[in-house]
């Protein structure tokens, strides 16, 4: 089938050319919606690109570090401001990858795809539609499909006031670049010794990148050892639903889930 492309110079102007036909879908690096053209997807005719460079700046913008939805892993990787997201960025695919995948085509990519997205959900990140307001991204990702019409401008995350508290661990079977049997992603701050409103998120252990929220609850308050996460553990997989795939099965994800997370909890190195 013929497919057309239309370039647009604004966001807004792409948004409308998307929200005006059901057999158009936008592209942002290609690594998934490329390979869909390639397979002989027929669902869709018409790819829509912008060249608004509002979807390629990263900045500081007061409380809110504003990351263009544009942006590359590689690109991730190379600034300065993101450096603390560089060990999440470098788990996605390989370097070739990583030159075209964006965080916008991020948060749309099907489990067990998805490991970037896990981290900005742990950061309690907002997504920027165009024309729309900032919306937070549990909201964004449980609406995942009807989302789908929205051009995405840039993700925007609230300033870590202690870049230590942010971890995150990309569990695969081929190192350095293997699809995730499960990535976790969590946001740990400590008052007087005390964690206090901790975020925890997986990748790879439903649909769509999830917060675990029984492992949330189980924090709150308790210190960051055997001891005070151990109710956490407990409930690792609460509220879970792991894909079985060709990486791995729900039986196994939710089997390692809580040794992945104690490590992670515990800081120690795998
Ligand atoms: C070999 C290989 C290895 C991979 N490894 C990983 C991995 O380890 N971890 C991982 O998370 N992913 C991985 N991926 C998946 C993918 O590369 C990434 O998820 C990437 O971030 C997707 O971004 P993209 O810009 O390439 O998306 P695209 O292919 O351009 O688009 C994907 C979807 O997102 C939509 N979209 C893109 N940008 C926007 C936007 N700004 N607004 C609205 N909709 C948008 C598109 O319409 C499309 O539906 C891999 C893919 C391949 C082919």
């Amino acid at each position: 089938m013929p497919m057309s492309v239309k370039t647009f110079a604004q966001v807004d102007e792409a948004a409308r050319a998307l929200a005006a036909s059901r057999s158009a879908r936008y592209l942002g690096g290609g690594t998934l919606i490329m390979r869909a053209v390639n397979y002989g997807d027929q669902s869709f005719d018409t790819i829509i690109r912008t060249t608004d460079p509002r979807l390629k700046q990263i900045a500081q913008q007061g409380d809110m570090l504003v990351i263009g939805a544009g942006i590359t892993m590689s690109e991730v990787i190379a600034n300065r401001e993101t450096a603390f997201l560089a060990p999440v960025a470098r788990t996605v695919g390989g370097p070739a990858i990583r030159n075209m995948a964006t965080v916008g085509g991020n948060l749309f990519a099907a489990s067990p795809y998805g490991d970037f997205t896990a981290a900005l959900l742990a950061l309690d990140a907002r997504v920027v539609p165009a024309g729309g307001q900032p919306i937070s991204l549990d909201e964004f990702l449980n609406a995942r499909e009807r989302n789908a019409g929205l051009v995405i401008v840039s993700v925007q995350i609230p300033r870590l006031r202690d870049v230590n508290a942010f971890r995150y661990v990309k569990v695969s079977r081929v190192k350095p670049k293997g699809i995730a049997v499960m990535s976790i992603a969590a946001v740990l701050p400590m008052q007087a010794g005390r964690l206090a409103n901790a975020r925890v998120a997986y990748g790879a252990m439903g649909p769509r990148p999830l917060r675990a929220l029984a492992v949330e609850r189980a924090l709150e308050g308790r210190s960051l050892d055997e001891a005070g996460i151990a109710q956490a553990l407990a409930v690792a997989t609460e509220g879970v639903d792991p894909p079985s795939d060709p990486i791995a099965s729900d039986w196994y994800r939710r089997q390692i889930a809580p040794v992945h997370l104690k490590r992670l909890l515990l800081g120690q190195r795998r």
